[in-house]
Formats: structure tokens, sequence, C-alpha cells
């Protein structure tokens, strides 16, 4: 789903405006963000940044300093949390110890005095969709980690709430367990079509489970975007760097077409219409190692300072004059250059599709715009 396409669908949450502040610090700068019926949306940021922040003022935890938020067609940001459409799975699983799995589910059904004529198949149904179908009788003490994250989801999912929202769930999982649940969450997610809005720090994990994220940086959004979005098209140094690898080169726009220039003249691709100073971001992956003789006139020599072989990749680091850091290049499979003459020292031409170079504005021009 692109970003365009998930804004054209009724919302299933709107935040507009939405400031909080701790005193004198402020946690969230004005937000505006739009979250569709159906999605998976990721909060993504680095520790601090504000997603759990932006997830406990949707799920009414916390109360915004300014702003509106929307849940559906409804306002909800003077309603406490009982009264939302909204269920949390927390880090920590926070199950009942004394009680069966099958009444850790059931637990919200007999809050909102559903019959049990009803809330038993709808507890069998929740406890179907984490495959815990046998499980029911067993209390917390008798399950793995992973499967109790699976009860608080199947209790978050069976009052069936508009929107899961979910704070780190698979935090204190090992990295295989977390792997096998990122899959599992994906199916139940597709499984049962409700809006997911999903924080974490690991970007991989956001890159892989969401349709759409948001990337945040000190209480702002940088951006928003389906995964291949950003990691393509970032829109800031700050999201080019936090998501993936990144070379960056400082460049001078405008001067001819395919084509900017680093400090000293030399030319290296990249299609752009802007002019003036920019930071030009290149993935590891879209770079090409050639022996000199062999590459295109806009490329970049340099030598080879270290190479990484790394089983699925080689990774080589090239030292360019003019070029502060070295490069880095991932070469898959067969390239020009087999693996074994990448050896340090040796001198090869860098270059890339001009398509595949990203200009990012300067940081500093964008602040003297603002
Ligand atoms: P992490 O990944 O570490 O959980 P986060 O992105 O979820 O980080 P938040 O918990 O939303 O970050 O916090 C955002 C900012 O607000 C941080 O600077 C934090 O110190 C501050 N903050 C959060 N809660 C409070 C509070 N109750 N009182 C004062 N400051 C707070």
């Amino acid at each position: 789903m692109s970003a365009h396409a998930a804004a054209a669908q009724p919302a299933a949450i709107t935040l507009r405006g939405v400031t909080k502040r701790y005193g004198g610090h402020v946690a969230l700068k004005p937000i505006e963000l739009e979250i569709a019926e159906g999605e998976f949306f990721c909060l993504l940021g680095p520790s601090g940044c504000g997603k759990t922040t932006t997830l406990n003022l949707i799920g009414g935890f916390i109360a915004p300093t300014a702003g509106e938020i929307f849940i559906r067609d409804e306002r909800v940001d003077r309603l406490p949390p009982h009264r939302r459409s909204v269920n949390t799975v927390f880090q920590s699983y926070a199950l009942f110890p004394h009680m069966t799995v099958r009444d850790n589910v059931g637990f919200g059904l007999k809050m909102a005095r559903i019959p049990s004529s009803e809330s038993a198949g709808r507890i069998e149904e929740a406890l179907g969709l984490v495959g815990l179908e046998t499980f029911g009788e067993r209390l917390p003490t008798q399950l793995s980690g992973g499967q109790q994250q699976r009860v608080a989801v199947a209790r978050a999912l069976v009052n069936r709430p508009a929107v899961l929202l979910l704070d780190e769930p698979l935090g204190a999982l090992d990295l295989k367990l977390r792997k096998r649940l990122q899959v599992e969450l994906t199916q139940i997610h597709r499984d049962v079509g409700t809006t997911f809005v999903y924080v974490t720090h690991d970007q991989e994990e956001a890159m892989s489970m969401s349709t759409r994220m948001a990337v945040l940086n000190d209480g702002r959004i940088e951006q928003i975007g389906t995964p291949s979005e950003i990691y393509y098209k970032p829109n800031s140094r700050f999201v080019a760097d936090f998501i993936g690898e990144s070379n960056f080169l400082e460049v001078e726009t405008g001067s001819q077409s395919g084509v900017v220039r680093l400090a000293d003249g030399r030319g290296v691709p990249c299609n752009s219409s802007a002019t003036g100073r920019a930071t030009l971001m290149v993935r590891p992956e879209a770079i090409h190692v050639s022996d000199p003789h062999d590459a295109p006139e806009s490329s970049l020599k340099g030598k080879i300072v270290q190479t990484s072989f790394l089983g699925s990749q080689t990774r080589i680091a090239v030292s360019c004059d003019g070029v502060s850091l070295p490069l880095t290049a991932s070469q898959f499979g067969r390239e020009r250059l087999a693996a074994r003459e990448l050896t340090p020292d040796r001198e090869v031409s860098l270059w890339w599709d001009a398509d595949d170079a990203v200009l990012l504005a300067k940081e500093s021009m964008e602040e003297e715009v603002e």
C-alpha cells in the first residue's frame, strides 16, 4: 500500500497538532498523523524520540498538552482508556499469574459483562488465532515467554478493538523467537484485519512487518511511508542513517544533468533538478566496484582499505581522494570483480546508476528555510 493510497482510505486513527510536554520538556512537537483502517503501522525511532508517548496518547494513558485525537470518527482525547476502542499489548506480558490462559484471555469479556454463552466461543477463537487452542488450562508460569506474549495478544484481540496498540511486544524475547513471532504477528494481523500500531526501535522489525511506518526523531515525525519508500527515498540524513546503511557525499548540484560535483569538481552520478549544496546518499548495494579501466566517466577512483566476506555478500571499504570517510560497497554473487580480486590496496573505481543516488537537502539549509 503506498503512503498516498493509505491516506485515501477512512482513517482508523487521526492525530492533529498533537503535542506533549512534561513540565519544561517537549516530548512531542506538533504531530500530524493519519493511520488507515487495517494498516500495520510502525512507530520507529531511537530511544527517547517519543514512540511510547505517541502510543500512550492514542491509548488514553496520558493526555495531550494540545491537539486532537480521533479513533475512526470519534474524538477521543478527553476519553479514558476504557471508553476507547483500543487495546494494548506491552513488552511485559502483564498476565494474571493465578488465572489460567483461558481466564486471562476472557478477563476483558467478563469485565464487559459479555454472557458466557458468547464469550466461550470468542475465547476459543482468540486462542486459535494465536495458535494456543490446547493451552487454555495452563497457568502463565507453565508457558514460554513467546507463548505468554501470544496469550497477551489473544487477550487484547478478544474484545475486537478497532485498534491494537503494541509497545515493543517482542522486546523481552531472544532473537530467534522474536523473528518467529514477527512472522506470526503479521499473519494474525492479516487474519483479523484490525489496525495495528506497533512501537519498535528495531528498524529491521519495522521494515519486515509494517505496511507503513513513521520514523520519529526527537519528538518529531521525520518521515512517513512504506518500508521501501523510506529505504529508497529517505527525506533526511537522519532517516537515511537510521534505516539501513548509507554512504554520504557532500556535493554541489545543478551544473550538468545526471551528474553532481564533489568539492574538487569531480562529477558523480545523480539525477537532480535542485541547485546548491546538498548531501548525496547512496546505499552500499547500489555501488558497483570495477577495475578503473572498466568504469564509466563519472566514477570515483579509490583504494580498497578492507574487504569482509560475509557469506551472502562481500563488503568492501574504499578510500577515495577528497571523500572524508571510506565508502562501503556490497557485492552480491557474480559482480565485475571476483571476491578474491578485492584485496586491500587494490585500485578500483566506484560508480552507481544516477537513479540510485538520493539527494538530501543540507540540514542547515532546511533550518534557514523554516
Ligand atoms: P524508548 O524506545 O526508550 O522507550 P520512546 O521513543 O518510547 O523511547 P518516550 O517514552 O515516548 O520515548 O519518551 C519521550 C521523551 O519524553 C523522553 O525524553 C522521555 O525522557 C520523556 N518522558 C517520557 N515520559 C515522561 C514522564 N512521565 N515525565 C517526564 N518525561 C518523560
